[in-house]
């Protein structure tokens, strides 16, 4: 049973145009056995030294050792290509399809899965970047490219990169190294490479936000969710743990905390709707 306020929402919200925007994170694709890389799973040696992954993702140690950062990326590469989609992706592109032009979802993570199940790339925001894609690590060309191919993700020994791999990952416009393009920590959002702009427009849109499967810890998320709720829009948050959004959302009236799995909670939402809402722009397939 979908919680009573929660149904309310929805049922006047599918009366609008309004968009009800789905904001994810890591959790969505821990089922795929993907970690966060941001705890011990993302910690990287060189030498005899251990680095922290908000070490490692900077353009300062792109800058002063390409090739270790590109050694972690290839590993972290292997884990998503070895990865498959989760039901919670599945459950996603079901809500794309049963919402229509009132579906956006706004995404933290990089690994490209939700393409992968078939999510439309003009109701996707990759806010962090994607690492399907690579780009001039000198900025010669703002161009995103495909990521190459050549690399045999299956038996990639993660802890080198051989000469034929430097030279696949070589920026074939001014012949400097290319860089994942994903967002760094030491770097900010735009609109170009991250959609922020897009995202924010969206956010002044939703008339519900679903918060899944993500603790809040970085900004532009953070940003989302209060710009909704500034907007007297609906804020659920999915999680299983307290984060960073359950203060912002504790005793507010349009606010709303769900402990439960993504998973879990998208199934019970994806048979609400088919149950309760005869969603008419659908049945015109029918
Ligand atoms: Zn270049």
């Amino acid at each position: 049973m979908l919680n009573q306020t929660l149904a309310e929402q929805l049922h006047s919200a599918l009366q609008t145009t309004s968009k009800i925007t789905f904001l994810v994170g890591a959790g969505i694709s821990a089922d795929s056995g993907i970690p966060t890389f941001r705890g011990k799973e993302g910690y990287w040696t060189i030498g005899s030294k251990n680095y922290h992954p908000q070490e490692m993702a900077t353009n300062r140690m792109f800058q002063i050792n390409a090739e270790e950062v590109w050694k972690w990326y290839l590993y972290r590469k292997g884990v998503v290509e070895n990865a498959n989609p989760n039901p919670s992706h599945f459950l996603l592109k079901e809500l794309e399809e049963l919402l229509h032009s009132q579906f956006a979802l706004v995404t933290q993570n990089v690994d490209g899965l939700h393409k992968r199940v078939g999510s439309s790339p003009d109701k996707l925001f990759s806010i962090h970047g994607d690492l399907n894609y690579v780009r001039c690590g000198d900025t010669c060309t703002n161009e995103l490219y495909p990521f190459p191919d050549g690399f045999d993700w299956k038996n990639r020994n993660q802890s080198t990169i051989t000469e034929t791999e430097l030279k696949l990952l070589t920026c074939p416009k001014c012949g400097e190294l290319l860089r994942p393009h994903v967002l760094w920590f030491d770097e900010y959002y735009n609109e170009h490479y991250y959609k922020f702009d897009s995202a924010m427009k969206i956010a002044g849109e939703s008339r519900i936000l679903f918060i899944l499967g993500t603790s809040g810890v970085t900004n532009l998320p953070m940003l989302i969710a209060e710009d909704v709720l500034y907007n007297k829009g609906f804020v659920v948050e999915v999680y299983t743990d307290e984060s960073h959004f359950t203060h912002l959302l504790t005793n507010r009236s349009n606010g709303l905390i769900i402990r439960e799995k993504s998973s879990v909670f998208l199934d019970g939402l994806v048979n609400h709707l088919r149950n309760h809402h005869s969603l008419p722009r659908r049945n015109s397939h029918n």
